[in-house]
């Protein structure tokens, strides 16, 4: 399931482009994938020509991916001789056309902003692009994000230049979801795991970037809510995401206790929902109008909040300690609601908030699926 909520995309740590470093946690997948590939004594060229790089959501694929591309562009990648890894070398012709955003031998392909998928026609576009020469004489990189986003007729045209691939011309998918890659498709790439960073670097590194950005939130129970993924503990510090949880959990408890009904929660999160939408088709001028600002909730947040404390319920209920929790502030009212509630209700309800976040992707009546889950958790109660 994804991990973290749909606006991160909108929002990376660092310009995906000016990258000039890859994160601690990624040395040793760093130079399993570049340093050993170019150090003179590998330079067979046998860098794999398709790669999957695959984790959950929020520890940095996407960044380790370009600046991959980068060090695989570079005409001149210098080694540290401190630590002996190898890196692009910010500076050559290639370096700056990169930096700058508009290297010819990048191709990038994400998720239009009108669409929910990545099109046929997308992957039409990219096929016909990767057989051209290379301007640099080197290599070319494709880079296709997210790789579950492409749907079969997608996939299936993709799969003709995985089977026979394009000398020199090198293509990284990245997935927060392998499983829902064609089988096919995954056979034909190397696959790259990405696990979770190490809990003592990722909060070495969270309560640096809060501290650059002057931002006091606790790093600790940032990274505990992104379930451990770094980067999604960073995008939850700004902007009003830590308020959207609160206002979700706190319907939820509300429901729970009897004290409101569901069906009007699902409709004021519903009318929500529509006001980030219709926010995010305005201007900056006509945002910058609005003086007043109501809090922007999305479909994605209802769902994922939601999938957060239930999990945490689910896994309380079955005697889980603090620690396998997510929403740790809450522990206490959480420990107590789980006696209060059916395991085996909880339990259905988490199967269906995981078909949710693939029904959402499609044309749902999202109202009533609000009403439909919020029901459904009400009953779970004993
Ligand atoms: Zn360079």
């Amino acid at each position: 399931m994804p991990k973290s909520p749909s606006d991160t995309s909108d929002n990376p740590v660092l310009p995906l482009y000016t990258q000039s470093a890859f994160f601690p946690w990624q040395v040793s997948v760093w130079n399993k994938l570049f340093t050993q590939h170019v150090l003179p004594a590998n330079k067979n060229d046998n860098f794999p020509h398709a790669l999957l790089l695959a984790g959950i959501a929020g520890i940095g694929k996407k960044q380790l991916a370009f600046y991959l591309a980068k060090g695989l562009l570079c005409q001149s990648p210098e080694q540290n001789p401190h630590s002996g890894e190898v890196e692009p070398c910010q500076s050559c012709r290639s370096c700056q056309l990169f930096n700058s955003g508009s290297h010819p031998d990048l191709y990038h392909i994400t998720i239009p902003e009108d669409k929910k998928i990545i099109p046929v026609d997308d992957i039409r576009a990219l096929i016909q692009w990767s057989v051209l020469s290379s301007q640099f004489e080197g290599k070319k990189i494709i880079i296709i994000e997210p790789a579950e986003a492409m749907n079969s007729n997608a996939s299936n045209s993709l799969l003709k230049t995985l089977e026979e691939p394009v000398a020199g011309t090198i293509i990284i998918l990245l997935t927060n979801k392998k499983q829902a890659l064609l089988a096919t498709i995954r056979s034909r790439c190397q696959t790259i795991d990405l696990a979770l960073p190490e809990k003592l670097l990722a909060t070495q590194w969270l309560e640096q970037s809060l501290m650059s950005e002057g931002n006091k939130a606790k790093a600790q129970l940032l990274l505990s809510l992104a379930s451990g993924a770094p980067l999604f503990a960073l995008d939850l510090s700004r902007g009003d995401q830590l308020k959207v949880r609160h206002t979700i959990l706190d319907h939820l408890f509300s429901i729970i206790n009897d004290s409101i009904d569901p069906v009007r929660i699902a409709e004021s999160l519903f009318k929500q929902t529509k006001l980030k939408q219709t926010k995010a088709r305005q201007t900056k001028a006509q945002q910058a109008k609005n003086t007043k600002k109501p809090l922007l909730i999305s479909t994605y947040d209802v769902i994922y909040w939601m999938d957060s404390m239930v999990s945490d319920l689910a896994r309380l209920a079955q005697n889980c300690t603090h620690d396998t929790i997510n929403n740790i502030d809450y522990y206490d009212d959480l420990q107590l609601l789980s006696n209060r509630l059916h395991l085996r209700k909880i339990l259905q309800l988490s199967d269906l908030i995981n078909k949710a976040y693939y029904e959402i992707q499609g044309s749902v009546n999202i109202n009533l699926l609000f009403e439909n889950l919020l029901i459904d958790w009400k009953n779970c109660k004993k």
